[in-house]
């Protein structure tokens, strides 16, 4: 029976600096009230132009993330997501900083949907669906609220919408053309 592939795995962060670095961090955003006004605020405006490292987690966020607000005095502002991270902080699972300024939209429920999706294809050839808790792990939200988000988006819960394109991928017979490779001259 052939082994089921692994589901996909996030890469092992490396080793993270610590407390005392994350504290010694300076900031690069000039005006530090409005950057704690639009934190504050979750201003989507400031999104894409301002990351906030927090010394007493070591994550930075993307000020529309909705975690509980930190002190002040342990937010460091940032002006670039490459930033936070030089200074040793750690992308928030929930809004994905680092990805911020492509995808603005990754946190909204059809875009993890969409995602959860692009994984599951590829395991379509395996004889079992893949465990949908390291899926949601790696999207920084519950299984449960996996599932709720992806019925809404694509009509089926994440295993029986498996189930059922695995169904359609055997039924069409015909091998898709392996694109023809131009000579090398
Ligand atoms: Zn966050």
């Amino acid at each position: 029976m052939p082994a089921a592939a692994p589901p996909p795995a996030a890469p092992r962060p490396p080793p993270r600096p610590g407390r005392a670095a994350w504290r010694a961090a300076r900031g690069t955003v000039a005006d530090e009230d409005a950057a704690w006004a639009a934190w504050q605020h979750h201003d989507a405006h400031a999104d894409g132009r301002l990351w906030i490292g927090v010394t007493s987690t070591g994550i930075y966020c993307r000020p529309v993330c909705r975690v509980r607000l930190p002190r002040r005095e342990n937010c460091r502002f940032f002006a670039q997501a490459t930033q936070a991270e030089a200074a040793g902080f750690r992308a928030c699972l929930r809004c994905r900083p680092e990805q911020a300024p492509g995808l603005a939209r990754v946190d909204g429920p059809a875009t993890l949907a969409d995602l959860a999706a692009d994984w599951l294809r590829p395991t379509l050839q395996t004889a079992r669906p893949p465990a949908l808790g390291p899926i949601a792990a790696r999207l920084g939200i519950s299984p449960r609220h996996l599932r709720r988000i992806f019925v809404r988006r694509h009509g089926l819960a994440p295993l029986a919408w498996w189930h059922d394109q695995r169904r359609t991928v055997r039924a069409d017979p015909t091998p898709t053309p392996a694109p023809a490779v131009p000579p090398c001259r």
